[in-house]
């Protein structure tokens, strides 16, 4: 069978890492969550202390940086130059300097590049914001996860409960914050492809979900 480049976009917590992570097993796909590219750089400019609108120190960073994925028995893991960061990247103060420092047009020069080599050899689901638009508008199938603001806001809550210690209010707070900056900027806001399929996740189990995109795909 014919191997497809699959783009799945949409706001945080639809459950887009969920599914993608689920169709990628099913299709025997790579996946690739490109919001952790995004949460690396903010990661390491926050350690380099480099400013989130300092353009010229974020383009110096991204050119010594070497970010890839590694799968192991916890999952799919981000290294940054050889050491393995993926759990420090999920801090709400990470989320928050991710929306930041994706506005600016050097991070995504350099991770327009960067996830157009990933996707090279095809057999690979995207997971992002701007797949589907920007990164692969000649994607062979485009969805767009959507889901109320409110259940977003409680899936994120459960799934940080352990981790962290903000309340439902906060994580509602946070994604409201980080939807509009991702939407409102300039270099690829967030938003469906024209061609894409439109999902909205608000009342479906993951399960209906991935059964639903799978059959798109199959057609
Ligand atoms: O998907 P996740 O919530 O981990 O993404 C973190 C941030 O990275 C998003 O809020 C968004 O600002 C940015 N991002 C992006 N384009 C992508 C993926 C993520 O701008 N393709």
């Amino acid at each position: 069978m014919k191997r497809l480049i699959i783009t799945i976009d949409g706001p945080a917590g639809a459950g887009k890492t969920t599914v993608s992570r689920e169709i990628a097993d099913r299709l025997n796909y790579k996946y690739i969550d490109t919001g952790a590219l995004y949460r690396g750089i903010a990661f390491e400019a926050r350690y380099a202390g480099v400013g989130q609108d300092d353009d010229m120190g974020l383009e110096n960073l991204c050119s010594t940086l070497n970010l890839n994925f590694v799968k192991d028995e916890r999952g799919l893991r981000l290294l940054s130059n050889n050491s393995d960061i993926t759990d420090q990247i999920r801090t709400p103060e990470i989320s928050m300097l991710a929306s930041a420092v994706s506005a600016r047009p050097v991070v995504r020069k350099y991770l327009l590049d960067l996830q157009r080599s990933m996707g090279r050899e095809k057999g690979v689901v995207f997971e992002g914001r701007d797949m589907g638009t920007v990164v692969f508008p000649d994607a062979d199938m485009k969805f767009y996860l959507n889901a109320s603001q409110k259940v977003r806001a409680i899936r994120r809550y459960r799934e940080l409960e352990s981790k962290s210690f903000q309340t439902l209010e906060e994580v509602e707070i946070e994604i409201g914050l980080r939807d509009e900056n991702d939407r409102k900027r300039e270099v690829a806001p967030m938003k469906p492809a024209d061609d894409a399929v439109m999902i909205d996740s608000s009342y479906l189990s993951v399960n209906e979900v991935v059964e639903m995109m799978l059959s798109y795909i199959s057609n």
